[in-house]
C-alpha cells in the first residue's frame, strides 16, 4: 500500500478507536514496567497498541477468549521495544496466538551416537519467522512486573532478530551502529555468561540466556526493560548496545 494511504488509514483507526480509559488505566495498572514512561511516551505507546491491535489478529488457543485486557496487557508489552522504532518493524506476520497457560511442543535433536530422540517441551511463548507469535497468557500476564521476566518483550526481541533471517543474537543494525562492535560485545558477553552460569553464579539473569546467541540476545532484552541496572552492572557494553538498538534508556527512565 502506498505509505500516505497507511497513514491516512491509520489516522482513521486512531480517530475511531473505542477504548475507555477505563480499559487503558487497568492495562497500565497491570504492568509496572511502564511506570517510568513520560506522558508523551504514554500516548505514543498508546497509539502504538491501537494501531498493533488493528494490523494483528489474536486468536485463542484451547478454547481461551482472548479478551480486550489481555490484548491491551500483550499489545503494550509488545510495543514497548518498538516505542522508538516504529510498528513496520512487525511486518509481514498477523497472528497472536495465545494459549491459556504453558504449551508442549515436541522438539527433536540428535545425539552425540547420531540418534534422534524427541522431547516434549513446555514453554511459554515461541517466534515463528513470517509466522506467528505464540504465548502462554499466565506467562505473560507475570510479565510486567519489572523483575527481569519478560515473556511477551523476549518473543517479539526474537521477532526483531528475525528480520535479517535466523533468530542468531543479530538484528538489523541502524545505520549509525557498527556490526563488529555489536558482534564482539556480544560474543564475549554470551561467552562469560555461559562461563558464569556453568559455575552456577547467579547473575540475576536467566540462564536460559546461555541456550543459543538467539536467546542471550532475546533475555537481555527482557533484562535491558525491566531490571536494566542488572544488566548495567554485568554487561554495560551490552546495555549500551541494546541502547542505542532501541533507542531507549530504560536505566535513566526507572531511576
Ligand atoms: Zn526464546
Amino acid at each position: 500500500m502506498f505509505r500516505f494511504l497507511r497513514e491516512w488509514s491509520e489516522r482513521r483507526v486512531l480517530e475511531r478507536a473505542e477504548i475507555a480509559p477505563a480499559e487503558w488505566e487497568q492495562a497500565f495498572a497491570a504492568l509496572p514496567l511502564l511506570d517510568g514512561l513520560d506522558d508523551d511516551e504514554c500516548l505514543r505507546l498508546m497509539e502504538l497498541t491501537v494501531l498493533f491491535l488493528h494490523r494483528k489478529t489474536f486468536e485463542g488457543a484451547r478454547g481461551l477468549e482472548v479478551t480486550r485486557r489481555m490484548q491491551l496487557v500483550i499489545a503494550l508489552q509488545a510495543c514497548l521495544p518498538i516505542l522508538e522504532l516504529g510498528l513496520d518493524c512487525y511486518d509481514g506476520w498477523t497472528a497472536v496466538i495465545v494459549y491459556p497457560s504453558g504449551f508442549a511442543r515436541a522438539q527433536t535433536f540428535v545425539d552425540e551416537f547420531g540418534i534422534e530422540h524427541e522431547v516434549h517441551e513446555e514453554l511459554s511463548g515461541e517466534a515463528w519467522e513470517r509466522g506467528p507469535v505464540v504465548l502462554a497468557w499466565d506467562d505473560a500476564a507475570r510479565g510486567g512486573y519489572d523483575d527481569g521476566y519478560n515473556p511477551v518483550i523476549h518473543e517479539f526481541a526474537h521477532k526483531l532478530d528475525l528480520l535479517n533471517g535466523d533468530d542468531n543474537g543479530f538484528p538489523p543494525l541502524h545505520a549509525d551502529m557498527d556490526a563488529a562492535d555489536w558482534s564482539r560485545v556480544f560474543s564475549a558477553g554470551y561467552d562469560d555468561f555461559c562461563r558464569r552460569s556453568e559455575l552456577g553464579e547467579d547473575l540475576g539473569i536467566d540462564d536460559y540466556a546461555a541456550t543459543a546467541p538467539g536467546e542471550f540476545f532475546a533475555v537481555l532484552s527482557e533484562v535491558f526493560f525491566e531490571t536494566p541496572d542488572l544488566l548495567q552492572a554485568s554487561y554495560p557494553d551490552i546495555y549500551q548496545q541494546l541502547r542505542r538498538f532501541y533507542r531507549q534508556d530504560p536505566l535513566a527512565r526507572l531511576r
